[in-house]
């Protein structure tokens, strides 16, 4: 019998054929499909033609459609529906990919194929996508160390294997650091506590094999305990405990590991040719500079420090009231502001649940979607891979657009969290290929399913995602939809939350599950509020932690990270009662591996990104302004990664963006 991911997908706009795909299957597809691939790069490597884009670049495009056929199902399912067989295939699959990849950037034939195309760019009459496309190929290479020979090939290999193994001691020391220190917890010990919180710490005592409640250093636990516990005794107790978490000394102390990284990735990026580590990383991001990224920074972190500093002063003049002396310090943060939050909006999140129907909220993305692009969603009966998936044909003027699956509801076989993917991405090259696109979120099944507010922002920002990815409308997958820079993939999510917030949207969409009334002006407003409550806070804590990663990476690396985070938290003039959101020993983001290493400040470059556009549709014709959705599909949503991004916002907005927008969302402009 024929392997269904082998074969030709007589289906629907050619969805994998879920009903017939086996899990043993995938096991010799992927064998297949790995040999395969290899094949198609052993022809261009063996072409005796002179190297060429089409013989090349365009054949390294081309290569690999069996491996998507296998991987596209395979991950959906293994995230949103996993077994322990599928787990099995997973840690199998993985070192399998990671080895056949890496064989491919240290082919030297190939790369010497794609330098000559290279270097004959300017003759070669390339449209600006082929030239984009040839640019991040070649750059692809040079980045993972292909142009390296001899001694420093060697020494780049020892590199890569030693910062493997320190990535994972990291995160070991951390984990270990986590789970050894808990505090146990009489009955006098709980005082303030809700019951939320009591049921978590008898849930984690449980889980110790412990009869009483405790306090552990997870975050679902010690957070709501730092918020709620009057015992300020145990609060410091509990809050320096958290902070130590990997500098405690001993086998589990992270500190040398960072100054290891540090160094590691210093000398890595200068046998690449960079003067420094954050120079190398930001070459491929929007803010493509260590100063771009500086400013943003700074012109964040003042209004920010203001703002915390005057919520300082209210919050230690609660503490006074409360007949506590002395200075308000970090373990009195949270439960103060929590205090004084109670105060202000006080929101009852069973009050607010029955306005947020998931259908009406599904059906409230749509509308924005057809509002903005034209866009129709019409039911799909399809076989997927689970019963709760459900499918849309995507169409504009009756032309199919895309398909769009949702899987919405949290079960035992899905990872935590929200995420979108694209079973089959956008492309024109080698034939044309349209999208089938799959959001996975985790909310709870009900009668009807009702989200908090949270629940229906996740569901919009995951269906921005899906937007990229449906409306892009490029030649080659390489640069397809959500396939850009990691400080510009959050632009098209996070600015589709704010059509979540236009009141228009809110009074058709967010009805009363039971009454069917819109939700009242005083609750909306009292949600908008709580939504960017103790701002000044939140925004500190992160842009320490993001400028303090900046830092160690731009530079030579300190001999001691930590004598070099408190210069440079001094420096800033840090609030005394709040602390990084991340410190240095605890900082998985930046030293577990390389994916945020100096790029902890994405998230808020694509925040002050995401306000300054849903500005500029408001300083037009509102949120529906007809020419800036036409503008922002034509220069963001349908490019993905075929020009530069920096290029492409200037294209959309006519200038870079500015921080005034997330000020004021934040609650912080003057
Ligand atoms: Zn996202």
């Amino acid at each position: 019998m024929t392997n269904p991911l082998l074969s030709t997908w007589d289906t629907p706009f050619g969805i994998a054929p879920f009903n017939l795909i086996s899990d043993d299957d995938f096991a010799p597809a992927l064998d297949t499909a790995l040999a395969s691939h290899m094949g198609e790069i052993d022809a261009i490597t063996s072409t005796v033609d002179a190297p060429s884009f089409s013989n090349t670049v365009e054949a390294l495009e081309a290569a690999g459609a069996q491996l998507e056929c296998v991987l596209g199902p395979f991950f959906a399912m293994a995230g949103a529906d996993s077994n322990p067989q599928r787990e099995a295939l997973q840690r199998d699959f993985s070192p399998k990919l990671a080895a056949h990849f890496s064989e491919i950037s240290a082919n030297s034939a190939l790369f010497s194929r794609v330098a000559a195309v290279w270097d004959a760019r300017d003759s070669l009459d390339l449209t600006d996508e082929q030239q984009r496309v040839l640019m991040l190929t070649h750059r692809g290479f040079v980045r993972s160390g292909a142009a390296l020979t001899g001694a420093d090939e060697q020494r780049m290999k020892e590199i890569k294997a030693r910062l493997a193994v320190l990535g994972t001691q990291f995160t070991q020391n951390l984990l270990a650091d986590e789970r050894d220190w808990y505090l146990e917890l009489g009955e006098g010990d709980m005082a303030g506590l809700p019951d939320f919180a009591v049921a978590a710490a008898r849930a984690a005592g449980q889980e110790k094999g412990l009869d009483g409640p405790i306090v552990t250093l997870s975050r679902s636990v010690i957070v709501p305990f730092l918020q709620f516990s009057t015992r300020r005794d145990l609060r410091e107790q509990a809050y320096k405990a958290w902070v130590a978490r990997g500098a405690n000394g001993g086998d589990t102390d992270n500190r040398a590991i960072a100054a290891e990284t540090l160094s590691l990735r210093e000398e890595r990026a200068q046998l690449l040719g960079y003067s420094n580590f954050a120079q190398y990383k930001l070459e491929t991001e929007m803010a493509k500079t260590p100063d771009a990224v500086r400013k943003l920074l700074s012109d964040v972190w003042e209004p920010a420090k203001a703002q915390a500093n005057a919520d300082a002063w209210v919050l230690g003049q609660m503490m006074r009231d409360d007949g506590v002396n002395g200075d308000l310090e970090p373990w009195d943060w949270r439960f103060y502001a929590e205090r004084r939050r109670k105060a202000l909006h006080d929101l009852d999140e069973a009050e607010v649940k029955p306005y947020f129907q998931l259908d009406r909220m599904i059906e409230a993305s749509f509308d924005c979607a057809s509002k903005l692009f034209g866009l129709s969603f019409k039911p799909l009966d399809v076989p997927l891979y689970h019963d709760d998936c459900r499918a849309w044909e995507v169409t504009r003027d009756g032309e199919h657009v895309a398909v769009f699956i949702g899987d919405y509801f949290a079960r035992g076989s899905k990872r935590s969290g929200a995420w979108c993917s694209a079973m089959r991405a956008q492309a024109k090259y080698p034939q044309a290929q349209t999208p089938v696109v799959i959001n996975v979120c985790n909310f709870a099944k009900g009668d009807p399913a009702l989200l908090s507010y949270d629940d229906a922002r996740t569901l919009f920002h995951e269906f921005g995602h899906a937007l990229h990815q449906m409306l892009s409308d490029v030649t080659y997958e390489s640069v397809s939809g959500t396939s850009v820079a990691r400080d510009f993939v959050e632009l098209p999510s996070q600015l589709y939350e704010h059509w979540l917030e236009v009141p228009e949207v809110l009074a058709e969409f967010a009805t009363h599950a039971k009454t069917g009334q819109p939700m009242p002006r005083t609750l909306l407003e009292k949600v908008l509020g709580a939504a960017t409550y103790d701002m000044g806070f939140s925004t500190v804590e992160y842009v320490a932690s993001a400028m303090v990663d900046l830092e160690f990476h731009d530079g030579s690396a300190p001999a001691d990270p930590m004598a070099r985070q408190a210069e440079i938290l001094t420096q800033m003039g840090m609030p005394h009662a709040i602390a990084m959101r991340h410190a240095t020993p605890q900082f998985a983001h930046v030293f577990s591996g390389d994916g945020y290493s100096s790029g902890y400040y994405s998230y808020m470059w694509s925040e002050v990104m995401d306000a300054d556009a849903f500005a500029s549709f408001e300083e037009a014709g509102g949120a529906f302004d007809a020419e800036r959705a036409k503008a922002l599909e034509e220069h963001i949503l349908s490019k993905g990664g075929s020009r530069d991004a920096a290029e492409l916002y200037v294209a959309f907005r006519g200038r870079l963006p500015g921080v005034e927008a997330l000020l004021k969302g934040r609650g912080l402009a003057a």
